[in-house]
């Protein structure tokens, strides 16, 4: 889940590093660290809190001269955010530092192996143990130190490794973690980063380092080798982002910036699957007969892509009657699912690195399924390991709480739905357009929402202090009430709570009483009647009631305290417009606190680790 930057080039490195690692913050930020070679020694600084205490106590870099270095931010999986498990980790005589990212399982046992051997450990981290095996393995030759290394530890890693005694190369290598290789241009060094946006001002021509690779980067030079110590040859790519996407344009928080972009992401995501009024999905590489003999989709997701999948399943299954099941990705990987012909699995994650995600991705194939990977980013470990990728283009996610994404794959799960209904027949012609017309609208009718937000803005102020909030909605209104209250806990801290609006009476109702805040989302004609019940239901034991609704149900005045109104679409997809005030109120609530509203505490942006 951290952030690792390296470097090596004529450039004083520090800087860059830092610079780097701003753009990572949103992977990890409890605690974050340089190791710089100033031409003689390997200089260590490290710091608890954010990177903002390392760039001050380095002067923004300038006291750590050199033009070699590695930095980290870190998300703890092992002992507490302090200087001394801060990253970089280092040997006895900081000859070897590193950075990691990722969980050393057997680390324990390397431990007391090493220990054994006299070595002795300051951190309570997995990853000193790293810097020590390197040290012990060490005889003159780096690569053969990582390489065995790399035998011993069982887990995940992405690691960057400086040897003061080979100060003109950085090494580089992972295993399920991710981690990119960038090769500056002429005379500009050479970059390793978690992520691409930590190195986009510098270079566009990035590798992707496999699966137990080892990249070695030299001033001029990137080479790589396989565990046999064998040269291989790697595909360059370019990137071609929008630099300004990783940049905050104004906005005070890039949650607000990516809250607004979604009426162009949607759109974005919409127009190149739909040619000659057919929705198309080349990616897919499957002919017409294919699909229609499909009999059965399994999703498999971790938060918020659960919560898209949680929807797919109601509108797959509604319109084109192909049975879906849905999975949080971290249960499906252990709970061996029947598979039969004629099945596909689909994979959703923003990141392509989810650890949970990708462990199903690799179970499912193993069970010789298809694997589809939904995913944002553009090169991502899923994205190599799928047998077919969807690309959803929401562009670069800074803010740790999924807004744009989540969006962008729920059109997806849209079309994806409309093509299998197309091609099986389980929808008219004129159902199918209606569809399509419906769904042409809706980045303008998100757009009118967005426009409209002082509403949800004040009532959010009025509920800073809230110390309990439910939502509730029933079918596709739950879906979309689970993902709202998600929001709420990521960033605001909030008690919420999400419940399917029939199954409150069968316990949850007893924690109502006078005043409690109760969400309710209501879009689902079919429903309505059965939600406002459940609406009076609360409000009679004293809830304070705000409701989402469509449009043309100024009825709700009457039932619930406060009312939000939403443009009408199709009851299937409601869900892209119902999210937009949950998301606000989240968003106001939190940032009236005056909390970062980008970096909640305890979490990360990609979710790297089991
Ligand atoms: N497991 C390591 C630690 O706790 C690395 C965590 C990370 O990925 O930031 O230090």
């Amino acid at each position: 889940m951290c952030g690792i930057v390296g470097y090596i080039g004529d450039e004083q490195a520090a800087p860059i590093l830092l610079d780097g690692l701003s753009k990572l913050e949103y992977r990890g930020y409890d605690s974050a660290g340089l190791a710089v070679y100033d031409g003689e020694k390997i200089e260590i600084e490290k710091m608890p809190g954010r990177l903002r205490g390392l760039i001050d106590i380095t002067h923004d870099g300038e006291k750590m001269p050199g033009t070699v270095g590695i930095g980290h931010t870190r998300w703890a999986t092992h002992g507490d955010p302090t200087v001394e498990n801060a990253h970089p980790q280092y040997n006895k005589d900081k000859t070897i530092a590193v950075v990691h990212n990722g969980i050393i399982e057997n680390f324990q046992k390397i431990r007391e192996f090493l220990e054994e051997k006299g070595y002795q450990f300051r951190s309570e981290t997995d990853t000193e143990c790293i810097a020590h095996l390197l040290d012990y393995y060490y005889e003159g030759d780096p690569l053969e130190a990582i390489v065995k290394t790399m035998y011993r530890l069982e887990g995940s890693y992405a690691l960057c490794i400086l040897f003061a005694k080979h100060p003109d190369q950085v090494f580089a290598v992972r295993k399920d973690s991710p981690m990119v290789i960038g090769r500056g241009k002429e005379g500009e060094g050479n970059f390793v980063a978690s992520d691409v946006p930590a190195i986009l001002k510098y270079t566009r021509q990035v590798y992707y380092i496999d699966n137990e690779e080892i990249a070695v980067l030299s001033r001029d030079s990137i080479q790589f080798f396989n565990l046999d110590m064998e040269p291989i040859q790697k595909e360059l790519h370019t990137i071609d982002w929008d630099m300004n996407a990783a940049e905050k344009g104004g906005y005070e928080f890039f949650m607000m910036k990516e809250i607004s972009e979604q009426p162009k992401v949607i759109r974005r995501t919409i127009e190149p699957h739909i040619k000659d009024n057919e929705v198309v999905f080349d990616e897919l590489k499957m002919t017409d007969e294919e699909l229609a003999k499909l009999e059965r989709i399994h999703i498999a997701a971790c938060g918020s892509a659960y919560h898209v999948g949680m929807i797919a399943k109601y509108v797959i299954e509604g319109m084109a009657r192909v049975p879906v099941e849905v999975d949080l990705a971290s249960e499906f990987r252990y709970r061996n699912p029947i598979y039969s012909e004629n099945e596909i699995v689909l994979l959703i994650s923003q990141s392509g690195e989810t650890a949970d995600t990708l462990a199903a991705l690799k179970q499912a194939k193993e069970h010789g399924i298809l694997t589809v990977a939904v995913v944002n980013a553009v090169g991502s470990s899923m994205t190599r390991e799928a047998d077919r990728t969807i690309y959803t283009v929401a562009g670069p996610e800074i803010s740790v709480a999924t807004t744009k994404a989540y969006s962008a794959q729920l059109v997806i799960m849209y079309l994806l739905a409309m093509k299998l209904a197309r091609v099986k027949g389980t929808i008219s012609t004129k159902e199918y357009l209606g569809y399509q017309h419906d769904l042409l609208q809706l980045p303008q009718q998100a757009e009118m929402v967005l426009n409209n937000q002082t509403r949800i803005q004040k009532f959010a102020n009025r509920y800073i202090a809230a110390k309990d909030v439910f939502f509730i909605g029933r079918g596709i209104d739950y879906a979309i009430a689970v993902e709202g209250a998600l929001k709420l806990k990521e960033i605001s801290y909030i008690h919420a709570e999400a419940y399917a609006a029939g199954e409150l009476k069968h316990g949850t109702i007893s924690l109502i009483e006078k005043g409690t805040l109760v969400n309710a989302v209501v879009t689902q004609e079919d429903l309505y009647e059965k939600t406002i019940s459940n609406i009076v239901e609360v409000r009679s034991r004293g809830a304070f009631v705000m409701a989402i609704t469509n449009a043309d149900h100024a009825d709700m005045e009457n039932t619930a305290d406060y009312v939000i109104y939403i443009p009408k679409t199709n009851p299937y997809f409601t869900g892209s417009l119902a999210i937009l005030p949950l998301q606000l109120f989240a968003y106001y609530v939190s940032a009236g606190k005056g909390f970062d509203v980008d970096h909640p505490r305890n979490l990360a942006k990609s979710v790297t680790v089991e």
